[in-house]
């Protein structure tokens, strides 16, 4: 059996003065150091902070094996967007990785598909790694649409030249984000062979990485994770409590870790 480290990626979103990024920053380290990186040696863990706390973040863990992203970008070069942050900005600070597409910037900024496949353009031509949110509402659910909804607005935020390698998805449904409701296992293992049979019949075998997200917390994360077809997990309210993410990180290592 080969083991695939799994993706753990937390969204601190609009949260987080320079002090409490320390402070954050600080305790995720000092777990690292009491449990040892062996502990989350099958996680590849990326902090998404707001963008005036990339470099003070990005500072504070470059001798760790925590990554960083951005949680947005902008689908223009560098030039005259007042307001707009460059693709090429995020990785002259530091970032490997970024968000798009996640609902709440679906929903405040009206991010249509299209907005999401220019960004993911942008993001890889410099070598950012795109993870593009999708995800159905609770109406969509209950109408039965959620497959479809899901599958078409993957298809929709990815352009065709994209690079299967260089790309992560995450399903989150819209009605979980935030909630403390989350799918069952095998409701998220169906959306992820959903999602996947689509990527490839439509862009090639990839491989593809899906990633859940929605009210993961350390008590969940183990379970969800070793659900069939999840890549890993995207985190966004239990990301600013250090110890509850750092309980995720552990969760999520241990599911990929081969018993003697
Ligand atoms: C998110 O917003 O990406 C998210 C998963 O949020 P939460 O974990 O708080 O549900």
């Amino acid at each position: 059996m080969s083991v695939s480290s799994c993706l753990v990626v937390g969204n601190w979103k609009m949260h987080g003065t320079r002090a409490e990024a320390t402070a954050l920053v600080d305790g995720l380290a000092e777990r690292l150091a009491a449990s040892g990186p062996v502990a989350v040696r099958h996680a590849e863990i990326v902090l998404c902070p707001p963008h005036p706390l990339l470099v003070p973040v990005g500072q504070r863990v470059r001798e760790t094996p925590f990554r960083l992203g951005g949680q947005d970008c902008s689908s223009a070069p560098p030039g005259p967007r007042t307001g707009e942050v460059a693709a090429a900005m995020l990785r002259d600070a530091g970032c490997g990785y970024v968000l798009l597409g996640h609902s709440e910037r679906r929903t405040h900024q009206h991010e249509s598909d299209a907005a999401v496949r220019a960004k993911v353009v942008a993001a890889q031509a410099v070598g950012l790694t795109p993870i593009v949110c999708v995800g159905e509402s609770a109406a969509v659910r209950q109408g039965g649409q959620a497959v479809r909804h899901v599958t078409d607005q993957v298809l929709g935020s990815l352009p065709p030249s994209v690079d299967a390698t260089a790309t992560v998805v995450a399903y989150e449904p819209v009605w979980s984000i935030g909630t403390g409701d989350t799918p069952g296992v095998a409701d998220i293992e169906a959306m992820h062979a959903a999602l996947r049979d689509a990527l490839v019949g439509t862009h090639g075998p990839g491989p593809w990485r899906v990633l859940y997200g929605g009210s993961v917390r350390a008590r969940n994360a183990g379970a969800i994770a070793a659900g069939s077809g999840v890549d890993g997990l995207l985190v966004g309210g239990a990301s600013l409590q250090p110890g509850e993410f750092w309980g995720i990180c552990e969760a999520v290592s241990l599911t990929r870790t081969v018993p003697p």
